[in-house]
């Protein structure tokens, strides 16, 4: 009779507690750990992330971080040094050099996003072929995936050295992702939270506010950033295979081999003394010694040469960042650059990254024996009838084609474009030659645009 009673009241208890379950509310699953990392690098093609793997590999063997590596395109458009057969094929192979080289590294969380390789210098065209919007909505949503504290990207500016329009199209995606995707009205429908309807198109993603911005240049100009971010050396040894990261990072670019054939064959006859000159000597493309990071903006605080990690918590999420430099306001008339230069030059502040790290003069290289076209911006007060003469001063050898002449500015209109083309000099010039666009108003000087060109036998088309 006992057990009876006993066998009731458990009945009784177990009723009430699956009566308490029932009405548990339901809580949407947290963030997805098995993403979580602590560098993420963005860059514009595969084999560019050897600009960072020395310093990776640095941080996954001595601080034990987690990374993952983000490709805008599958580098369809780049050479083949492999051989034509693979021409068509191209990006699936780079894809799979890509995979091969970020595991050498030690990376298996690796994306593509849907951008198109693009082989010219202009970072607005690269945009433009690209899909700009689709492709920062799918870097916003592998922001909030993976939950970087530090983002590494491509320097959003155009220098002499640096060439590809998509290495700082690609900063521009990663810089902008940076800003947004903290913010919960960006993009949305990524932070719908766990639905049972429509899961594909939705996702239940976070706001996420990495902590800070890095970027790497190709500029020729090996000492332009100098002092501007934490330096690493390329000789620190690896804990775990008692290599030092260059030739670790050498082995992993090695993967690359549509676009290294030459330096891979070249590599394997090499001695140990040929292979550190070749590779990591003072006049070396790949690992010159120190590696410097440059640094762009931190939400946290710290100087720019403090290591990458130094003040990050880990509650970056809490914090968003919506800091702005001013833009320079001006009245009357006004010449200024347009096209990629005063698109950087704007979006920089914009984000409020570092002055510094634009050219003092906007710059570019350009090959010998072709066009240049300048977009200048004339700036001016609607409502009033003004001609304006543009002049250019070239040295020697540079013709100009269109654009030296008198434009009435139309009065409805606060900014107009003008077009400079020149032909730039048959043959390459050795160092840096200067273009100064000069305006004027019934002879009154208006203001000048100086640019720093340089004339190479071969560049991408500007
Ligand atoms: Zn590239």
């Amino acid at each position: 009779m006992r057990a009876v009673k006993l066998g009731f009241c458990i009945f009784i208890m177990m009723a009430i507690g699956a009566a308490l379950m029932a009405q548990k509310p339901h809580n949407v699953p947290g963030a997805d750990e098995r993403y979580k990392v602590d560098i993420l690098v963005v860059v514009a093609h595969p084999d560019d992330e050897i600009y960072f793997s020395a310093y990776i590999l640095r941080a996954m063997q001595e601080e034990h971080k987690r990374v993952a590596v983000i490709y805008a395109t599958r580098g369809d458009s780049g050479g083949n040094g492999e051989g034509r057969e693979r021409g068509p094929a191209l990006a699936d192979a780079r894809e799979t050099e890509a995979r091969d080289a970020c595991a050498r590294l030690g990376i298996t969380k690796v994306w593509f996003l849907n951008a198109v390789d693009t082989a010219q210098q202009n970072p607005l065209v690269s945009l433009a072929r690209w899909g700009h919007g689709e492709n920062l909505e799918r870097l916003v949503a592998l922001v909030r995936l993976t939950r970087p504290e530090i983002l590494l990207t491509h320097l959003p500016a155009v220098t002499i050295g640096e060439d590809h329009g998509d290495h700082s199209a690609a900063g521009v995606l990663a810089t902008e992702a940076f800003d947004l995707a903290a913010n919960p009205l960006a993009f949305p429908e990524q932070l719908s939270g766990e639905m049972h309807e429509y899961e594909a198109a939705l996702s239940n993603l976070r706001p996420w506010q990495p902590s800070k911005l890095y970027f790497t240049s190709d500029s020729s100009d090996r000492h332009r950033f100098d002092g501007s971010g934490p330096r690493y050396s390329v000789w620190g040894l690896s804990p775990a295979e008692k290599k030092p990261y260059w030739r670790l990072a050498l082995e992993s670019a090695l993967m690359h081999r549509t676009q290294f054939p030459s330096e891979v064959k070249a590599a394997l006859l090499m001695n140990d003394a040929e292979m550190e000159k070749f590779f990591t000597g003072p006049a070396s493309e790949w690992w010159p010694e120190p590696l410097t990071l440059i640094f762009g903006k931190s939400v946290v605080g710290g100087s720019a040469s403090e290591d990458v990690f130094a003040h990050v918590n880990g509650r970056s999420e809490l914090a968003q960042d919506n800091h702005a430099n001013p833009q320079p306001q001006s009245s009357g008339v006004h010449i200024e650059l347009g096209g990629p230069w005063g698109f950087l030059a704007q979006f920089g502040r914009a984000h409020g990254l570092p002055d510094g790290l634009m050219p003092q003069s906007p710059e570019i290289a350009v090959k010998s024996g072709t066009r240049l076209v300048i977009p200048l911006v004339v700036k001016h007060d609607p409502g009033t009838n003004v001609t304006i003469h543009l002049a250019v001063s070239a040295p020697e050898g540079w013709i100009v084609k269109n654009g030296e002449s008198d434009f009435p500015l139309p009065a409805a209109e606060a900014e107009t474009t003008i077009a400079l083309e020149l032909e730039t000099p048959a043959q390459p010039r050795p160092g840096i030659e200067e273009l100064v666009l000069r305006g004027e108003i019934e002879g009154k000087p208006l203001g000048e645009v100086k640019m720093r060109i340089q004339v190479n036998s071969g560049a991408l088309p500007q």
